[in-house]
């Protein structure tokens, strides 16, 4: 085992092979306040990647209800329970990570899927959790509460299914850190199924290969956003490039709410994969829920999040959220207006923080018709 360093964990760590950065790494924000569980996401997903044959169970997008959803079923909570209790030390964690908990033989402690356990992609949807007794619903601050988690491939900076991979199938791209499944040399073992502990990996028995998220590399190669990103109703969603901390730049979108503003974190950090799709937290559920999944800094986040409102550059930055097919990779703040740009600096769209509002007349003068604004 190398020993490399996770900014996530603040400590070096364990890992099958020696620290090796991408040029630059790709990265996501999504902001869960916004989410609407439509799963247009999941299927402009499906239809683009897919709908072959021996594919008819992957979903290579989910969206999960929490705290009852999850697909396959329980992947969190097996996981969870094997790896024992996970103790932060302010922002450090000492504990064991997957890679520092494997069994003998093993490099990852993980577990494999069962074919029931990828059924019901949709079990517990709008599950809440907490009672909600008569009248419960009117009556704020009530003490229900659920969210939906978008999920896609992590794209870890140290990834368990590359690490678990007995054929070293498994590689990640030097010049974006997208980590992919070489299918010619894949021979179905299904390590990394068993490995990855977001179980975003997934075996299609046709071919006899494990397949995966792509991220759309296609598209980020002529500077498109993937296409989960841009169908996304909610616009819940921002593409990107994620530097390290120590090099962390204030005028890259993903930097600033990353590693500047610490608005968006990873998922479950404490598994030890540096994950590169970052979490806006819901403001509405419980912080030790919260802290578990997203890590120490969940309650900042939220804090940070909720004054946003008085904030022109986090607010700014949120409406780029959606607002653009292209890839950000930097941005300004012109008064009340934000703008996101590309590599070279030119300008890829402007929008205003605040949406402006038209109220139109009730009476028409120049048809002289009264208009109806209500159904
Ligand atoms: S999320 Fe899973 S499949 Fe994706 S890179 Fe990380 S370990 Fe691999
Ligand atoms: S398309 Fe966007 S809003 Fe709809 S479920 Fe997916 S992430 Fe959520």
């Amino acid at each position: 085992m190398a020993r490399v360093y996770n900014w996530q964990l603040q400590r070096e760590m364990s890992y099958w092979y020696p620290e090796n950065r991408p040029k630059r790494q790709f990265a996501a924000i999504f902001d869960i306040n916004k989410c609407i569980a439509c799963q247009t996401c999941t299927l402009a997903c499906k239809t683009t990647w897919t709908s072959g044959k021996g594919q008819e169970y992957m979903l290579w997008n989910n969206v999960e209800t929490k705290p009852y959803g999850s697909y396959p079923l329980a992947w969190d909570l097996n996981l969870l329970g094997k790896l024992g209790a996970q103790q932060w030390n302010g922002g450090e964690y000492p504990g064991r990570t997957l890679f520092e908990s494997a069994e003998a033989g093993e490099r990852v402690l993980g577990w494999r899927p069962e074919e029931p356990d990828y059924a019901y992609p949709n079990h517990g949807e709008d599950d809440c959790a907490g009672q909600v007794d008569a009248g419960a619903d009117v009556n704020i601050p009530h003490l229900s509460w659920f969210f939906y988690l978008a999920r896609i491939c992590n794209h870890c900076t140290f990834p368990a299914c590359l690490s678990a991979c007995p054929r070293g199938s498994i590689y990640k791209r030097p010049e974006d850190g997208i980590v992919l499944v070489d299918q010619s040399r894949c021979r179905g073992y299904q390590e990394c199924v068993k490995a990855c502990p977001y179980k975003k990996v997934f075996y299609n028995p046709m071919t006899g290969t494990s397949e995966k998220c792509i991220a759309c590399f296609p598209k980020i190669e002529e500077g498109l956003q993937p296409q989960c990103f841009v169908n996304c109703i909610g616009k819940i969603r921002m593409a990107g490039w994620i530097s390290r901390p120590d090099e962390a730049r204030p005028d890259n979108p993903l930097d600033y709410l990353v590693h500047i503003r610490k608005v968006a974190l990873p998922l479950f950090p404490q598994f030890g994969l540096e994950p590169n799709v970052y979490y806006i937290p819901p403001i509405h559920a419980p912080k030790p829920f919260l802290q578990q999944m997203f890590g120490p800094l969940a309650g900042q986040a939220i804090d940070a999040y909720r004054a946003a409102k008085d904030d022109l550059d986090l607010a700014g930055l949120l409406a780029l959220f959606g607002s653009s097919e292209r890839l950000m990779s930097r941005w300004k703040r012109e008064g009340e207006m934000i703008a996101g740009l590309d590599d070279q600096g030119a300008e890829l769209v402007r929008v205003p923080i605040t949406e402006p509002v038209s109220i139109r007349p009730a009476y028409d003068e120049l048809y002289q018709i009264a208009r109806v604004n209500c159904p």
